[in-house]
């Protein structure tokens, strides 16, 4: 496995496997990987001939307030799982690499950004999308991997590769939890011991609503109370939001009757953890 940090090397090899005939993944990342991602580069080792995983804290997409400085960083140990997966490569870019000084060119996806993490995080998913049509630029892969985790910046990057044109099969992975249910997330770190134990509930009360959606409660609003009921039990919880969305265009939905996306986000102390699941009404 090779690691390389500038566009022209990365393309260098890309195009030369392209005149190869040889298949190529995507896998971007933001780095500190954990078994969510790898899980991603294995369904790509798998599924493709050669895996490109990039490892860029990507500064666009962060608020000024928010965790850009702080994010975890370990780019050796990154190195080694993607070498004990089979990455081909590692793109490890400087972020002057990656953005010009005077850029003014964006990708935005309007209407699936207007709610959830788009509404509380102004800016974030035109940074996501910007920074995944350049990686794809760059890379030109058959297929890219995202995780099911960032329910919406999956749908919203589905909808900006139809939307544009590009020529990438978006491949969506399902979420890799810990064994007491919380979902892996790079940003588990900042948790003390404390926090950790408290940030099983944002799981658990998804779990809870699961239980009412399959007796068969059709009512968003109860649900969503059912939900906040339980995370309010946790004194170190603090809801950011609580939304039933249609799956595919994630707009809220009042009654459950098709498939619908329950995402959350949660402060645990500072930590903002975020977790969903979908649910598909069985037709009867
Ligand atoms: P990040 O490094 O957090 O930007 O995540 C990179 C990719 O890994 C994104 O497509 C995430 O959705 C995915 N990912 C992160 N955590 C998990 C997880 N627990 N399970 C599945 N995919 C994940």
């Amino acid at each position: 496995m090779i690691t390389v940090s500038t566009i022209k090397e990365l393309r260098e090899y890309t195009k030369q496997w392209r005149r190869e005939g040889l298949s190529i993944g995507l896998v971007p990342t933001m780095g500190y990987l954990h078994e969510g991602h790898r899980s991603l580069i294995d369904k790509a080792v798998k599924e493709n001939d050669k895996v490109v995983v990039s490892i860029f804290v990507n500064p666009t997409q962060f608020g000024p307030n928010e965790d850009l400085s702080t994010y975890p960083r370990d780019i050796d140990r990154d190195k080694e799982l993607c070498e004990k997966a089979g990455a081909a490569i590692v793109f490890n870019p400087e972020a002057s690499e990656m953005y010009f000084n005077n850029a003014n060119t964006y990708a935005d996806v309007e209407k699936l950004t207007d709610g959830l993490c788009g509404l509380k995080r102004p800016g974030h998913f035109r940074g996501v999308c910007t920074i995944v049509s350049k990686l794809f630029n760059i890379v030109n892969p058959d297929r890219a991997y995202f995780g099911e985790k960032d329910a919406q910046q999956l749908a919203v990057i589905r909808r900006m590769v139809r939307d544009l044109n590009f020529d990438i099969e978006i491949i969506g992975c399902p979420i890799i939890r810990e064994e007491d249910g919380l979902a892996k997330s790079s940003r588990n770190k900042y948790l003390s011991l404390e926090e950790r134990a408290a940030a099983t509930i944002l799981n658990k009360s998804l779990m809870k609503s699961k239980e009412f959606l399959e007796n068969g409660e059709i009512s968003a609003e109860v649900i969503k109370s059912k939900i906040k009921a339980e995370i309010d039990s946790e004194l170190l919880a603090k809801i950011d939001y609580i939304e039933i969305v249609d799956k595919y265009t994630l707009e809220p939905v009042r009654d459950i009757k098709s498939s619908i996306l329950i995402a959350i986000a949660v402060f645990i102390g500072n930590t903002r953890l975020i977790d969903n699941f979908t649910f598909e009404l069985e037709e009867k």
